[in-house]
């Protein structure tokens, strides 16, 4: 049986060891504060933005979230973030993407202060991240990182194919990857013979959007397999097919009405891989807990801390 990598527990250690620091802010005066821009009745938006605030509940990192309606203008944003760049108490703004089609979500993002921009998408910390600089790295794409350092899954001259090449996912981890001397392949839907180029991967990592494409073929036996993909399934027969008709599957889909797929075929990922990343339970945990540490992280250097 391959190893199942835990992102649970990888964030519950995280989280464990944020709380030290967090309680040592505190006591100099006060806790690191998050904000949080949630534009719009968006179902899915809504769910991980009440996790984020949630979690900083947990932590004893201060929160705050700021709801306008999905009518708002480019201006009216720009000037709430402006609002809280100059705001002492916040040392982590969070824009919620994806923003409604009237506001030009790249102006949004560039508006955001880079010291505290803690989804870490600001050109600036883009740059830094290429540049292998310290600064807010993106969310995801660290916490992939830490879920392989903290299993003890060996990055150094190991050959890493990524698909996908988004700026929230691919590109960070493909950068991250390299700055920890992997040898790093990038695919996206242009990319000849996908099945045969992830085969050459040690470590495979899916971020698609497309349930269950990658699978046994795509699949070097023995690999590390992160599947960051979170795809809501809503069809019974697509789910029996993706599960092989798995009665607790479909038992657990008759009662909710949907079903969460990753990227990676959740069959054959089980008999061709030496690690993987379940869906849910993988990747997805340990994003909160990076938002939470550039939080924190950003507090210090604020603070003057570190
Ligand atoms: P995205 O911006 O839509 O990018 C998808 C990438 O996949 C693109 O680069 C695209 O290639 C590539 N692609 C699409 N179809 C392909 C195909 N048939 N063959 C090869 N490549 C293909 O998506 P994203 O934001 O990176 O997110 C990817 C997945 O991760 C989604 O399921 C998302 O929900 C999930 N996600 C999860 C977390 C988490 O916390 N767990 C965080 C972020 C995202 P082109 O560039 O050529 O179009």
């Amino acid at each position: 049986m391959p190893r199942i990598l835990d992102g649970n527990r990888v964030r519950d250690d995280i989280k464990y060891e944020l709380k030290p620091r967090i309680d040592a802010l505190s006591a100099k005066g006060r806790p690191p504060g998050l904000a949080v821009v949630l534009v719009g009745h968006n179902p899915a938006s809504e769910i991980y933005v009440r996790n984020k605030i949630k979690t900083c509940h947990e932590l004893g990192i201060y929160s705050e979230s700021i709801t306008p309606p999905d009518t708002i203008s480019t201006a009216e944003l720009l000037a709430i973030v402006v609002g809280l760049n100059a705001r002492p108490e916040i040392d982590g703004i969070l824009v919620q993407l994806p923003l409604p089609a009237q506001v030009d979500s790249k102006r949004i993002l560039m508006a955001v202060a880079p010291e505290k921009d803690v989804d870490g998408f600001h050109p600036c910390n883009v740059g830094a991240l290429v540049a292998g600089l310290p600064a807010p790295r993106a969310c995801t794409p660290a916490g992939i990182i830490q879920l392989l350092k903290r299993s003890g899954i060996a990055m150094s001259g190991r050959r890493s194919v990524i698909v996908g090449r988004s700026d929230i996912v691919g590109k960070p981890v493909a950068l991250l990857l390299l700055h920890e001397h992997a040898t790093v392949t990038i695919c996206h839907s242009k990319t000849p013979d996908l099945p045969a180029v992830c085969r050459e991967g040690d470590i495979l990592v899916a971020a698609i959007g497309r349930p269950a494409m990658i699978t046994r073929d795509f699949i070097k036996p023995g690999a590390t397999v992160i599947d960051v993909g979170t795809n809501r399934i809503e069809d019974r027969a697509e789910a029996s097919r993706i599960f092989r008709n798995s009665r607790e599957k479909l038992a657990s889909f008759d009662r909710r009405g949907s079903l969460t797929v990753g990227d990676v075929d959740p069959v054959d990922v089980v008999e061709c891989a030496g690690a993987y990343t379940p869906v849910p339970g993988g990747v997805g945990p340990l994003t909160i807990a990076m938002l939470m540490t550039n939080t924190v992280a950003s507090a210090e250097r604020r603070s003057g801390a570190c």
